[in-house]
Formats: C-alpha cells, sequence, structure tokens
C-alpha cells in the first residue's frame, strides 16, 4: 500500500477526550472514528487490525471443533420472550419497532435465537456435541460507555453457543473453548488469566472471565502471580481428548484468580504474601456453563440413547475483537506510539522514503516495496513528500513492527537502514540483504 493513495488520517495533536493512552493511540493513529456516543467507524487502519484479531479468534474456533455461522443483529422480541428475557434484560436492550408495529431488538448476545436455529433441525443425541459460533456487531446501551472501542454501546463479539447431551458432556465443551482461550490470547500477544466469574444476567453454573493485567483496566482482580508464566497449550492440543483438556483446565484454575465480584479474602490470604498479585484488569473474554437454562423454557431437546427426549445442556463463550484491539494497546506501547506484536500487526513492515522525488531514493524503495509485496508481505510504503522527521513520527506512531529506511546518503552506498519498532536498534545493510531478512 502506497501511503499517497491510502486513507490513514493522522492527528498531530493529542485529543481531548481521550482518558487512557490506548484510546489516544488509536485516535492519532487514525485506526477509529466516534460517529455517535459509543459508535464508532474502523477506518482502514484499524480495520486491518481487527480483522487480524479475528482471523486468530476464527483460527482457534475451528481447531477447537467449533463450526462458524453468521447471525443477524436485529432479533425479534419474541424469542426473547420465550426465555423470558425480553422483560428481564433491562435498559441495556435497545428496543426498536418496525412498520408493522412488531417489536425488535438490536440483539446484545444470542443465546435465544442459536437455540431457536438448534431446535429447529436437531433431534438427536447423535448430531451433538455441537458448537456454533459467529463473529458480529452487538448493542448494549452501556450507561458508561468510555475508553473508545474498549466499552462502546456498539461493539463486536465472537460468540459461540455449545450443545450437549449430558453435563459431563457441556464440562468438556467447555473445556475446549478455556483452551482456545488460552491460545487465542497467547497468539495476539496478550497474557490473559482466566478468573472465577460471576454468573450475572446470563445465569449459570460454571464461569470465568479471561483478563489481562493493565493499570487501566475497569476491574479489581486479585490471583496467584504464577500465572503469569504458566505453559500454554500448544498447537497439537488433542481436542477430542476429555483427560487431556481436563488437566489443562485443572491446571489453570488450580491457583487463586478471582475478580472483585467473586473475591474471597480469606483464600486470597492463604496464597504466600510474595505470590499474591492484586492489580486492575481488562476482560477480554467470558465463558459460561448454564445447563438447560434456555433449552427448558424454549423447549430444545434431543432424542437420547435410552430413547426419551432430553433438554440440552449448553455454554456460552465471548471474546471481545473490538476492545482486544485497545487491550493490545494498553499492554504494548511507548512514548512514541503503538508497538504491535506480529501477529496482529495492520502491516508487516514499512518502506520510508527520506526524500521522495529523489531518483535513487524512489528507485531503492520501489524495488523493495515491490521484492516484499511480492514475497506476501503486507507492506506500507511512505512515498509521500513529508518531511523525514515526520514520517519517522508516523511509522513509530502507527507500530509497523519493522521498518526499513532508505535515505539518499545510504542508498548511495547501496544501502539502507532497518529499525526494529519495539527495541529501536538500527542496523545499516544492503538492499539486497534488507530483502532476504524478510522473504522466506
Ligand atoms: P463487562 O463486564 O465488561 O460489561 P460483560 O460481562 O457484560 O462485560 P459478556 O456479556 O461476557 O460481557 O461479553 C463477552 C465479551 O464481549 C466480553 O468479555 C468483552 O470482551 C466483550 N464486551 C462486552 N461488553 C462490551 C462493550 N460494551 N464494549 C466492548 N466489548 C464488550
Ligand atoms: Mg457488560
Amino acid at each position: 500500500m502506497r501511503l499517497s493513495r491510502y486513507f490513514m488520517p493522522i492527528l498531530k495533536e493529542n485529543p481531548k477526550e481521550a482518558e487512557i493512552v490506548s484510546h489516544r493511540l488509536m485516535l492519532r493513529a487514525g485506526m477509529i472514528r466516534q460517529q455517535s456516543q459509543g459508535i464508532y467507524s474502523w477506518l482502514p487502519l484499524g480495520k486491518r487490525v481487527l480483522d487480524k484479531v479475528n482471523a486468530i479468534i476464527r483460527d482457534e474456533q475451528n481447531r477447537a471443533g467449533a463450526i462458524e455461522l453468521s447471525m443477524p443483529t436485529l432479533q425479534s422480541a419474541e424469542l426473547w420472550q420465550e426465555s423470558g428475557r425480553y422483560d428481564a434484560y433491562g435498559k441495556e436492550m435497545l428496543r426498536i419497532k418496525d412498520r408493522q408495529d412488531r417489536p425488535m431488538l438490536y440483539g446484545p448476545t444470542n443465546e435465544e435465537m442459536v437455540t431457536d436455529i438448534f431446535r429447529s433441525s436437531v433431534k438427536s443425541y447423535k448430531d451433538l456435541p455441537l458448537n456454533l459460533y459467529h463473529i458480529q456487531l452487538k448493542f448494549r446501551d452501556e450507561i458508561r460507555p468510555r475508553f473508545g472501542t474498549m466499552r462502546s454501546r456498539e461493539f463486536m463479539m465472537k460468540d459461540a453457543y455449545s450443545f450437549d447431551l449430558t453435563r459431563e458432556g457441556a464440562e468438556h465443551s467447555y473445556n475446549k473453548m478455556f483452551a482456545a482461550y488460552l491460545r487465542t490470547f497467547d497468539r495476539l500477544g496478550l497474557r490473559a488469566i482466566p478468573m472465577r466469574a460471576d454468573t450475572g444476567p446470563i445465569g449459570g453454573k460454571l464461569s470465568h472471565e479471561f483478563i489481562i493485567l493493565a493499570d487501566t483496566g475497569e476491574s479489581e482482580v486479585f490471583c496467584h502471580k504464577d500465572f503469569v508464566d504458566f505453559d500454554i497449550p500448544g498447537a497439537h492440543t488433542d481436542f477430542d481428548s476429555v483427560e487431556g483438556l481436563q488437566a489443562i483446565f485443572d491446571k489453570w484454575t488450580s491457583l487463586y484468580a478471582a475478580t472483585s465480584e467473586m473475591h474471597d479474602e480469606a483464600a486470597f490470604n492463604a496464597v504466600p504474601e510474595g505470590d499474591r498479585l492484586s492489580a486492575r484488569g481488562i476482560e477480554v473474554g467470558h465463558i459460561f456453563y448454564f445447563g438447560t437454562k434456555y433449552s427448558e423454557p424454549m423447549g430444545a431437546k434431543v432424542q437420547g440413547p435410552d430413547g426419551k427426549e432430553h433438554f440440552v445442556h449448553m455454554g456460552s463463550y465471548g471474546i471481545g475483537p473490538t476492545r482486544l484491539v485497545p487491550a493490545i494497546i494498553e499492554a504494548s506501547h511507548d512514548d512514541n506510539g503503538i508497538i504491535w506484536p506480529a501477529s496482529v500487526a495492520p502491516f508487516d513492515i514499512v518502506v520510508i522514503n527520506m526524500k521522495a522525488g529523489d531518483q535513487a531514493c524512489d528507485d531503492t524503495c520501489e524495488l523493495i516495496y515491490a521484492a516484499l509485496t511480492k514475497a506476501g508481505k503486507d507492506v506500507l510504503y511512505d512515498d509521500t513528500d513529508d518531511r523525514a522527521g515526520t514520517k519517522f513520527a508516523t511509522a513509530d506512531l502507527i507500530g509497523v513492527p519493522v521498518q526499513i529506511i532508505a535515505g539518499p546518503r545510504a542508498v548511495a552506498n547501496g544501502e539502507v537502514e532497518v529499525k526494529d519498532r519495539k527495541t529501536g536498534a538500527r542496523q545499516t545493510m544492503t538492499i539486497e540483504a534488507a530483502i532476504n531478512r524478510f522473504v522466506a
């Protein structure tokens, strides 16, 4: 992508409305724009990151055996009257009427709708277990939308829903998502700690929130510090192994970890003082097992091996991609801007032409841009006629992991500089060496 033809509206000034660093940097880097309170557009740079986050989430959901579909954002109130939640949900739900005066709503979550899909076609235990997910916009009329897309009113969620014949089966499904979440957050460059959680308005029996430690987090959390170094389940984890997944769950729940709602002072004080971590955290994922809470009122049942009908045991599993993007920035930035983990960076490499219009600089940059693009890299080429200082500041701000800098003096020697955004280390090398370094 040539920057001169791209749309990346960088802000020079610090936006006054931004209270936390991720919000400030997302606005300054031209990733998002607020359209009305708690409702955002994702501008091209932000959209690239969001898409990469979603690709990793999707990959790990698929690995764990979940199946993607897509459900609508607008739902009929009838389904929610069946479950009893239409009245129970309160003001967070945006209620709408269509032209026939039929009550509709903008979905804050999808348990009812997916239960309806399930009951319309699954009749036998032989079709279980089943886990269906989508990545879709939600709307919750939050009392205090704030911190940009960290807590917005319209936001994206990956929500998965599992269906099993028995409680034991449902616990295995829960453990699959538990392990998939550990892997997902790790691939996003984050350390998320599962913490025992309150089951809230969705209601339920077993629930964990996945929390990233950050000073700007809205939750107060307490945990054993060893969680920071626990091993993440590997790519070859067998998601069909009941014992294997139970062992992962047992290990990751063996030490104290709870949010303030579930905090047990006495249990926490039993942790050796030097191992206690009390901090603030950002909730990036939340998983629930809630048994037959929806299947009973909505009549979602299957025939079991005993020939009888059984209400299915369900769970639901959410991750917030539009919250994850700022959470990643909270965890990875410096005074100059964002430092993207390679897995979600909007571009792999930025090529900086320090003197656009200078034939040797232009030729060198074009050569590098073409070679790296051909090798499948996402390359941003800063071909604008801005001053070199402005270009360096922009490249640091938008956090692309590698900068290849071509200035007249180095280019005259057939060389460029390669800068690592994270460490700031710079290395001069031949143009060929710079290309070969990133071409596998
Ligand atoms: P919170 O306590 O932060 O309001 P929640 O418990 O209401 O979250 P869930 O219903 O469990 O959230 O939703 C699953 C995930 O969706 C959350 O873990 C979070 O990542 C994301 N999410 C929820 N509400 C918002 C929001 N207002 N803005 C952005 N992401 C959100
Ligand atoms: Mg909420």
